[in-house]
């Protein structure tokens, strides 16, 4: 080794680019879920819907076989809403929180009877009909319909907080945290960009061992880093360098 030099390189504003990197990263490493369309093609706002519903406070590996049964035996909006109310919630029986069920096949009926069957194409649309909160009626906006909505659930603040590296205790920033998503979130893919959004939190930003190295946007857009997200080997220039931010540094030899 001749001689060390090290220049830092500054962070990219959060922004377009960022949004960028995260789909870049997204089209290659995307989780394969049933509900989810194939690249670039919409998905059926009821499909989403239903997923959407059935994620809330359920893990994805729990809801999978349940969304599948529920598709198979009411493959449409309109079968779902003239469903026997008894049937639907036998159906739920181990998803659990039964008050989602009965508002799953009351927003059923509503969509049926208030909208001719189509789900609403707004945000505000979307969370007028029963069961559906901010985060949903965003999610559904986004990844159905393309709107630029940012459904932020408690993963998603765990990302923004990390990458903004913001201090603001729950619940006061949670307000904060929904305005820099907001941000973040580009007028077209605005669903691919909340599905990513979702990807990273549960596969990479994770709540206790956040996987750094993986990360699209450890390089240029993260202010938070994890160094213990590594197996580092205490002493080791080269892996210091990759797990904090003094990575920024270059070593030129
Ligand atoms: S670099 Fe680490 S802390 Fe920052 S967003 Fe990525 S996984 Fe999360």
């Amino acid at each position: 080794m001749k001689a060390v030099a090290r220049r830092q390189l500054p962070l990219r504003p959060a922004g377009p680019d960022t949004a960028a990197a995260l789909l870049d990263w997204y089209d290659r490493e995307r989780r394969d879920l049933p509900w989810r369309g194939k690249r670039g093609k919409r998905v059926d706002p009821y499909r989403v819907w239903l997923s959407e519903i059935m994620l809330q406070q359920t893990t994805v590996k729990a809801v999978i076989p349940f969304y599948e049964r529920f598709l198979q035996r009411w493959p449409t909006v309109d079968a779902l809403a003239a469903a026997d109310t008894e049937d639907v919630l036998s159906a739920w029986a181990g998803l659990g929180y039964y008050s989602r069920a009965r508002n799953l096949h009351k927003c059923a009926k509503a969509v049926v009877s208030e909208h001719g069957g189509q789900f609403p194409r707004t945000e505000e649309g979307l969370g007028a009909l029963p069961g559906i909160g901010p985060y949903t009626a965003a999610a559904v906006a986004a990844i159905a319909f393309g709107i630029p909505a940012t459904p932020v659930d408690g993963n998603i603040e765990r990302v923004v907080s990390r990458l903004f590296a913001f201090k603001q205790p729950l619940p006061g920033a949670k307000r904060e945290l929904k305005r820099l998503a907001a941000s973040l979130t580009p007028q077209r893919r605005a669903g691919d960009f909340a599905q990513a959004m979702m990807d990273l939190g549960a596969t990479v930003c994770t709540p206790k061992r956040p996987s750094c190295l993986m990360c699209p946007l450890q390089q240029d857009f993260c202010r938070t880093g994890f160094p213990a997200s590594m197996d580092a080997r205490p002493g080791s220039v080269l892996t210091y360098c990759l797990i904090t931010r003094l990575c920024r540094y270059h070593v030129i030899l």
